[in-house]
């Protein structure tokens, strides 16, 4: 088997592209190639599952919460280090210090996959999001598909709930919409 070479890849976009979708195909195909593959989650996101990384359409895969400060116990620390493959989902939801960690793991010789949001619904980038997309090896860039055009993307608006930065929901709150349909948006004052 080919020795793996540490690599950070980072899918992001907004809300519906696809990210996690995305992550848990990177994750199957090293399951395939015989490699020891680790998915983990922040523990704030509970949308779907306790245990799992799920997507909007219902895909799932088995994964470990860390808190969302990276301070780990001594079994998550001696499971990534066991790992090859590691995948994160919802990494905005970390705070800086999983730069570190990421930078520490990479220095252990890791192939690692993170998805992530780009932006927040005001169009204002993620701070780790932004910070790993400087770092990493490859970066897609997902889209999903405008809720009011069809066109491609751009930014996720919240259609109700709170003016929170971080507030955990799906189509009930949250739609995509490209740039144009974005400033109509705007002018209403969202
Ligand atoms: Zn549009």
């Amino acid at each position: 088997m080919p020795t793996l070479k540490a690599k950070l890849v980072l899918n992001v976009g907004g809300m519906f592209a696809s990210k996690s979708t995305a992550l848990i195909a990177q994750g199957k195909r090293h399951l395939l190639a015989g490699h020891k593959v680790l998915f983990i989650k922040p523990d704030i996101d509970n949308r779907y599952s306790d245990e799992e990384i799920a997507t909007h359409d219902g895909q799932k895969v088995l994964s470990t919460k860390i808190s969302s400060d990276c301070l780990l116990n001594k079994a998550e620390h001696d499971s990534m280090l066991d790992a090859d493959v590691i995948l994160i989902d919802e990494v905005q939801f970390f705070d800086k210090s999983i730069v570190r960690l990421l930078k520490f793991l990479l220095g252990s010789g890791k192939v690692i996959y993170c998805s992530g949001l780009d932006m927040d619904y005001k169009g204002e980038p993620f701070d780790v999001t932004m910070y790993l997309m400087g770092i990493a090896d490859e970066v897609n860039k997902l889209k999903a598909v405008c809720s009011d055009c069809g066109d491609d993307s751009y930014v996720t608006v919240k259609t109700s709930g709170s003016n929170n930065r971080v507030e955990i929901g799906s189509k009930d709150m949250y739609q995509p919409v490209c740039r144009s349909c974005y400033k109509k948006y705007q002018e209403v004052g969202q």
